[in-house]
């Protein structure tokens, strides 16, 4: 039963609280999350918090999750210099030694990973399978962390001077500050810190102010690992706040990388912030991203995997398919089959078992959804299916909007339907002929993060992955555009800011790199034969 209301206190007369619906509170109950309880968002060794309060809103209900004390700009810079301390201990620490509190941290997120994946369906709204799967992610990119802590090698470079030798080393490189965006509550934060860790560094991290609860849950976990090997818990300190704390973090000059997820909007500003103060950034992005089906596309696979890609998770992944191309020939067929799978999505609760379509993350994102809709209505777009808010019982009291297949009339990708990411699920689709013109509308916009071809005639695939290809940072064959593993370096091009994280070599930005010409000769002679005798 889903209710707010106040109630006489379990715990003694004259106090009260909130109640939750039992589904909530079960959940809550799993990280001793008290409804009543007003929960220290910052973490730096010790729990605190006298700043702000934020609420966590559950978006499948609307209820009041818990209330969170965020970091006061006191709060920040404190735990900026605690997290600077303990990175002057923790990189003194043999890198083996950091992979095998690594594995640590891996073992504890595991135990709770049915919860954990509970607690992000809950507080940000995807469906319970999706929220095992972020924190299976976290566990994943740790195993990864354990084993980079072994290999994290550098190299001997031939001298061209005798009795020279010429190291490039990786060292520590800093205080890592990580902002995170609502979507991946748990997953983001996991990419950096496993990485972050295993090189030697501290981080902080700066997640959502709309999914407080994930990054208390998971710092209490890791700090848990962390205390119980005598290591301070400033190697992973959590400051929660709005904009303010965020601006706080990306402007420290003790804040040597700065890894952010988020909008085009705001990592905008905070890649021209970190550059103005000479500081690392990664900057992780928008996507608008496009599946294109040729003629010889296995539909009974591009269909399922067009509709995951632009429903699932309710069209709020960055790599969501945000637009897709159909060839002449198969667009009847494609589309007839695809909406056929979307009159049969299980709408509801994203912790009920069958449930597909969870809400929309806030409110904001259900109005930004329904101007997205009447944009398109105003340019005679044809709204194949969806394109309103679910009005049925049991939906109400969410963020649940249908999801939505449009055929806009203009194909121009520069036009705004086109070129803008909308975090919501909805899909235009367009015709082509040929496959340069669908490669060319999927280089098109300002985005490049993910990207999909459907065929199976290599010769298209050669073109896909080539240098005339797809400009995205992700290029899939047969595969939908979300959905990604750790072992590849993640991340996208052109607006989407040219990060990468996870796996490949997204760690080489993790470190330091010292180029050491060591002489170990009796001479000294200069490089490139220049001689500065007197
Ligand atoms: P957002 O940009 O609104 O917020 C991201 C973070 O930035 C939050 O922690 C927020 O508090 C903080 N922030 C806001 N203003 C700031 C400022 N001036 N200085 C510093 N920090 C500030 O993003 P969101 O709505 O939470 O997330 C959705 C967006 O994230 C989408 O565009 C999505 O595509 C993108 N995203 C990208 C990836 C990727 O890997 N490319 C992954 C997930 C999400």
């Amino acid at each position: 039963m889903l209710r707010r209301r106040v109630l006489n206190s379990a715990f003694g007369a004259g106090h009260s609280v909130r109640s939750l619906s039992t589904r909530a509170s079960n959940i809550l109950s799993k990280f001793s999350i008290r409804p009543d309880a007003e929960l220290k968002g910052v973490y730096d060794g010790t729990w605190r918090g006298s700043g702000e309060v934020i609420q966590s809103v559950c978006p499948t209900t609307g209820e009041v999750l818990a209330n969170v004390r965020t970091a006061s700009p006191a709060e920040v810079q404190e735990t900026l210099a605690k997290t600077r301390e303990a990175y002057v201990k923790w990189r003194n620490e043999p890198a083996p030694r950091r992979g095998e509190i690594l594995r640590q941290i891996r073992e504890a997120l595991a135990a709770k990973r049915e919860d954990l994946g509970a607690l992000v369906s809950l507080e940000m709204g995807k469906i319970l399978t999706e929220g095992v799967g972020e924190v299976q992610e976290f566990v994943d990119i740790c195993d990864y962390g354990v084993g980079l802590s072994r290999m994290m090698n550098g190299r001997v470079v031939a001298s061209e001077r005798p009795g020279h030798s010429i190291l490039e080393m990786p060292n520590p490189l800093g205080v890592v500050g990580v902002l995170s965006a609502f979507n991946f509550p748990v997953a983001v934060y996991g990419w950096n810190l496993a990485l972050s860790l295993a090189a030697g560094n501290a981080t902080i991290w700066k997640p959502s102010p709309t999914t407080p609860l994930c990054s208390i849950a998971v710092t209490r976990i890791i700090s848990q690992v962390l205390e119980a090997n005598g290591i301070p818990g400033a190697v992973a300190s959590l400051v929660n706040g709005g904009k303010e704390v965020g601006e706080a973090v990306v402007e420290s000059p003790g804040v040597e990388l700065v890894s952010f997820t988020g909008s085009e909007r705001v990592g905008r500003i905070v890649g021209q912030n970190v550059a103005s103060r000479f500081g690392k950034v990664i900057l992780e992005l928008g996507g608008n991203n496009a599946s294109i089906i040729m003629p010889d596309a296995d539909l009974s696979l591009a269909v399922p995997a067009v509709f995951f890609g632009a429903v699932g998770t309710a069209g709020q992944r960055c790599t969501s398919t945000r637009r897709l191309y159909l060839h002449r020939q198969v667009a009847d067929e494609f589309l007839g089959r695809l909406k056929t799978l979307y009159g049969s999505v299980a709408v509801g609760d994203p912790l009920a078992k069958d449930t597909l379509l969870g809400p929309l993350h806030t409110s904001t994102a259900c109005d930004v959804y329904t101007q997205a809709v009447e944009k398109l209505r105003s340019l005679n777009a044809d709204i194949i299916t969806g394109g309103e808010r679910y009005q049925r019982d049991g939906l109400q009291g969410g963020n649940f909007v249908q999801p939505t297949i449009a055929l806009p009339k203009s194909v121009n990708p520069k036009d705004g339907i086109w070129s803008t990411e909308i975090f919501a699920p909805i899909l235009n689709v367009a015709i082509f002929d040929e496959l340069e013109e669908a490669i060319e509308w999927n280089n098109a916009v300002p985005q490049g993060l993910s990207s999909s071809l459907w065929t199976r005639d290599i010769r298209n695939v050669g073109r896909w992955i080539g240098p005339a290809g797809s400009d995205a940072g992700i290029v899939n064959v047969n595969v939908g555009t979300s959905g990604a593993e750790i072992g590849a370096a993640f991340g996208g091009n052109k607006s989407t800011g040219w990060g990468r994280e996870s796996g490949g070599d997204a760690w080489k930005q993790y470190v330091r790199w010292s180029a050491c010409t060591v002489n170990f000769s009796d001479a000294a002679p200069l490089a490139q034969g220049v001689s500065f005798a007197s």
